[in-house]
């Protein structure tokens, strides 16, 4: 069987930009302004709709410093509670758009497919008695972040470390019983496409973690009849790394285990990151941008986290 697609998860696009004018400064800090005031009015949007829903208590945000507006968000069961809170996180967001894909002549891009889908299965979540935590709910970084953390139109790499701190503190912080974080793939040659789904296996709870990456890889190949790349270990994702630490540590930031300085506080629950797409492959970015494959997706994901949770005390 061949290895995981290596690809440059959280770093493509970013080191093809070359030169700054001080105009595209400017234009970047109005971007960074920008984004944060949508942040917030997208907050304000989910508080009025989850109220909107009738009796259930509104969402709020997970105390942790350093938080963008409408990061970290938490959502309580909209019938009666399993007394499970799923950490769900939409990949990327603000300046990092992860994959850009294409479908129909339009662009495609993880940061808006992830959050969508990730919106989508909290919704079916809450419904099914869980409580909901989502690293952001807007297209934001989770880490507040100013003008000195993008260069060139892009995160810095301290930035974007910053940001996947945050990420884990927010799914320790809410107390979550399991994390998922949604990502979608890419590769250079567009006939590729499947479905593969990442968990670490240096973790105390790494049988847990590998049984949660096993479920959701067959819900999802099941629900998408998509072609099945199979479960992988972090350290197998040969993806380029940011930074010498970051290629040190040889795990993914969420799921890996406590590195003094890089990451000193680790997730503290199992864990998967799953690609359930490739956004290069033009059918699975046209059924990744349609709202009813984006169902499919979360109705996939959602299939998993009950069966892990039903095999699992
Ligand atoms: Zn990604």
């Amino acid at each position: 069987m061949a290895g995981p697609i290596a690809k440059a998860r959280h770093v493509a696009h970013r080191s093809r930009r070359q030169g700054t004018s001080s105009l595209f400064r400017a234009t970047l800090s109005v971007a960074l302004v920008l984004t944060s005031a949508l942040a917030i009015i997208a907050v304000r949007s989910a508080l009025t709709q989850s109220s909107a829903v009738g009796s259930a208590p509104v969402a709020s945000q997970v105390a942790v410093d350093g938080l963008a507006a409408g990061a970290c968000m938490s959502f309580p069961p909209t019938t009666q509670g399993k007394g499970k809170t799923v950490f769900l996180d939409p990949g990327h967001g603000g300046l990092d758009p992860g994959v850009v894909g294409a479908s129909g002549g339009r662009q495609v891009l993880e940061k808006d497919i992830a959050l969508a889908v990730s919106t989508r299965l909290t919704a079916l979540l809450r419904a099914a008695g869980y409580r909901v935590v989502m690293s952001r709910i807007a297209d934001s970084s989770v880490a507040r972040l100013s003008d000195a953390d993008s260069l060139s139109g892009a995160m810095t790499a301290s930035a974007v470390h910053r940001d996947l701190l945050a990420r884990t503190a927010c799914a320790n912080a809410a107390n979550s019983s399991v994390m998922v974080s949604i990502h979608f793939d890419a590769f250079d040659d567009p006939s590729v496409g499947g479905t593969e789904t990442f968990y670490d296996s240096a973790r105390p709870f790494a049988p847990q973690s590998k049984a949660l990456a096993s479920a959701l890889q067959t819900a999802l190949v099941s629900e998408l009849d998509s072609a099945d790349r199979g479960v992988w270990t972090d350290e197998q994702l040969a993806a380029p790394t940011l930074t010498a630490s970051g290629s040190t540590y040889g795990h993914l930031i969420l799921l890996g285990p406590a590195s003094t300085g890089w990451v000193d506080n680790p997730s503290r629950m199992p864990g998967a990151l799953v690609e359930p797409l490739f956004l290069t492959n033009p059918n699975e970015a046209r059924f990744a941008a349609d709202p009813a494959g984006q169902q499919r997706i979360a109705v996939g994901l959602k299939a998993g986290l009950e069966r892990y949770f039903s095999s699992t005390p």
